[in-house]
C-alpha cells in the first residue's frame, strides 16, 4: 500500500568549497505528521561549519550524532518501494541518503514544483519558473512563521507534510496557492546563504544570477548547476 512520509535533511560543511557537505542532521515524519525518525549525523571528516543559522546545528547536538551508516540504515529501514517522498525537493536527501529509485523508494513529490510560479517574461528570472522557499511557503501557504534555526530541526519535514496534507486532495487549489506565494514574493525573510557567498569561510554556492554553466567563487561548479546539468 502506498504510504507517504516526509523527509527533511540538512548538510554541514566538511571543506570550503560548496561541493564539500555531509549530511548533518535528518528526520522522517508520516502521514500523520509524527516523527518516525529523527536524528543528528556525525561526519567521517572534520566540520568547517554547521552553518547553525541556517541547519539549527549547534556543536552541543552534532556530539550525539550517529555515524552516516547508521542513519541511513534507519531511513531505509523506513521506506520500501511503495513510499512516496515528500520533500521540498529532492536533490540533496537522495544524493546524501544514498536512495535509489525503485529500491528504497517508490517515487517522490516535490513541494517547490507544486507551488513555483510560471514567469512569462523569461529574461526575469531562472528557468521560467520562480521557486520559493519552504519558510515562504509555510509563511504565506499555513501562515506560520519559521525562521531557519529558531525552531526544531524536525519542523522543516513536518510542515513539509502539512503543506502536502493540505493540497494532496485539493490540487485544483495550486493555482490560487502559487498565486499567494508570488503575490508576497517581497515580504519573504531573505536567504542566509543569499546575503554572502561565504559564511564561516565555506563557499555556499550562491552566484547572483546561478545561471547554468557558471562557476562560483570557489571555482567549483555549483550544486546548483551540477543538478540541473544532469537534468
Ligand atoms: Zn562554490
Amino acid at each position: 500500500m502506498t504510504k507517504h512520509v516526509s523527509i527533511d535533511v540538512q548538510l554541514v560543511a566538511t571543506g570550503l568549497n560548496c561541493t564539500d557537505r555531509a549530511l548533518g542532521y535528518v528526520c522522517v515524519v508520516d502521514e500523520q505528521e509524527q516523527i518516525l525518525y529523527s536524528s543528528y549525523v556525525k561526519p567521517h571528516t572534520a566540520i568547517t561549519s554547521l552553518f547553525t543559522p541556517h541547519s539549527g546545528i549547534t556543536n552541543s547536538e552534532m556530539e550525539r550524532g550517529v555515524t552516516e551508516e547508521e542513519a541511513i540504515l534507519k531511513v531505509k529501514a523506513i521506506l520500501d518501494t511503495d513510499t512516496i517522498i515528500v520533500a521540498q525537493g529532492e536533490r540533496d536527501l537522495v544524493k546524501y541518503l544514498k536512495l535509489s529509485k525503485g529500491q528504497d523508494y517508490n517515487d517522490t513529490i516535490e513541494l517547490s514544483h507544486w507551488f513555483k510560479h510560471k514567469n512569462y517574461d523569461h529574461k526575469s528570472c531562472k528557468y521560467g519558473y520562480q521557486f520559493w522557499t519552504l519558510e515562504h511557503e509555510v509563511r504565506w501557504l499555513l501562515g506560520i512563521d519559521i525562521q531557519h534555526g529558531v525552531q526544531s530541526p524536525s519542523d522543516r519535514a513536518k510542515y513539509s507534510m502539512q503543506l502536502f496534507n493540505k493540497y494532496k486532495n485539493n490540487q485544483q487549489e495550486l493555482p490560487q496557492a502559487q498565486q499567494t506565494c508570488r503575490d508576497h514574493q517581497k515580504d519573504t525573510v531573505p536567504k542566509l546563504f543569499n546575503k554572502s557567498p561565504r559564511f564561516e569561510g565555506v563557499c555556499t554556492g550562491h552566484i547572483g544570477s546561478g545561471y547554468q554553466g557558471v562557476s562560483c567563487d570557489c571555482g567549483q561548479q555549483t550544486r546548483r548547476n551540477q543538478y540541473w546539468a544532469k537534468k
